[in-house]
């Protein structure tokens, strides 16, 4: 396999690195110079254009932050499809709207490449330890030609159904994920107004049944203050905004999801877009003007 990858942001770069740990050579592209230096220098070659990934790659990768994006490098003036050879195999990783997902593919179908959605959860972390969750759309036959290579990222990779399964299932962790932090922010919120240590609240009842992987991974960022992303707001409102809209084509409502989204663009507004998601923890220290802490 000639591997391409595109997109070489907080979860790119260490996807790169994995592919290249279990022995892909692999040339990247991304259109922030800083991102493609830093692969380069772990040894991945750098390509100075999506046409030259995509004509000297069989196996493209993309890790864009949304649809619009993914549309441009893959169906854009100079890109993916203009320049990539039937035959090719496109998996885009990014997490967009499953109707998107089946856009592209579509007119990837007419040149000859066949695709897959593969969205990702496990954030930074994970990413950089190849242990990733990888939920996947397309046809068998294309993902088990894939299977091992998305595997050298990741410690589970399931074929979830046709073109576009693996992003509505991304859409349903997304929703999970959102609902937690916002849970875990609230009860937090309530030990600290109570004078009950939020970190002794979190030690007694992490192995219950309220632990999560989510309040694991979140609340020792919020006890410490540290909103650094990891995945950002921005991001996450992007997700709402596709699950909202998936959501009202096929008719399933979803009233706390819109409570959530209404809580990260309440963040935004004031300036938080750019924090990680933990910092919806923050919506409950303005309302209370008390901080979850240690
Ligand atoms: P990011 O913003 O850090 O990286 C996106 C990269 O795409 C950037 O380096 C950007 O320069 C590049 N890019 C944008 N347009 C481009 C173009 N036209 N050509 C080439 N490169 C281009 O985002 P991220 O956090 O790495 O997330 C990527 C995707 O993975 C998103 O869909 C996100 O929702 C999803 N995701 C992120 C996380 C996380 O924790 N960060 C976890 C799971 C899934």
């Amino acid at each position: 396999m000639k591997i391409g990858f595109i997109g070489l942001g907080i979860m790119g770069k260490p996807m790169v690195k994995n592919l290249m740990k279990a022995g892909h050579q692999v040339l990247a592209f991304d259109i922030i110079p800083t991102n493609l230096e830093n692969v380069v220098s772990a040894g991945a070659n750098g390509a100075a254009s999506i046409a030259e990934v995509a004509k000297s790659s069989n196996f493209i990768i993309t890790m864009l932050p949304n649809g619009p994006e993914v549309k441009t490098v893959v169906l854009g003036d100079g890109g993916v499809l203009e320049n990539a050879s039937s035959g090719t195999i496109l998996v885009d990783m990014s997490s967009i709207a499953p109707g998107v997902a089946q856009e592209i593919h579509a007119a990837c179908a007419k040149k000859g490449v066949s695709m897959l959605d593969a969205p990702v959860s496990g954030g930074e972390p994970k990413a950089i330890e190849g242990t990733l969750s990888v939920m996947v759309g397309g046809e068998t036959a294309i993902f088990d030609t894939a299977k091992d290579v998305i595997s050298a990222m990741a410690a589970s990779v399931v074929h979830c159904g046709d073109i576009g399964a693996g992003n509505t299932t991304k859409l349903a962790n997304q929703i999970i994920v959102a609902l937690n932090i916002a849970a875990v922010s609230e009860a937090f919120m309530l030990s600290t107004k109570a004078g009950v240590n939020p970190e002794k609240v979190f030690n007694a009842i992490k192995g219950g049944l309220a632990g999560s992987t989510v309040m694991n991974a979140k609340i020792p960022m919020i006890l410490d203050g540290n909103f650094n992303p990891g995945f950002k707001i921005d991001l996450h409102i992007k997700d709402l905004t596709n699950a909202l809209d998936t959501a009202h084509q096929v008719g399933s409502p979803l009233p706390f999801t819109a409570l959530a989204m209404e809580v990260m663009q309440n963040l935004r507004s004031h300036g938080f877009g750019q924090n990680d998601h933990s910092a919806v923890a923050k919506y409950y220290e303005k309302l209370t003007g008390e901080e979850i802490r240690k």
